[in-house]
């Protein structure tokens, strides 16, 4: 995993910080000490996102 210096997206400090991909292809970064609340956070996303594409198939399906 590389990381870079730049802002935190979770706690808006400059640091090194490395890049966390959600599921959309929207990359957010984060630092060392926010890296359990992204990851979580990342994780939340993704699901509500595979609920979202599921139902989607479901609903062409059913029609
Ligand atoms: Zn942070």
């Amino acid at each position: 995993m590389q990381k870079k210096f730049a802002t935190c997206d979770w706690c808006k400090k400059a640091t090194f910080v490395q890049p966390l991909t959600y599921l959309d292809g929207y990359t957010n970064y984060c630092c060392d000490s926010c890296k359990q609340i992204a990851l979580f956070d990342v994780k939340c996303f993704n699901n509500e996102e595979l609920t979202m594409q599921k139902n989607k198939l479901l609903q062409k399906s059913a029609l």
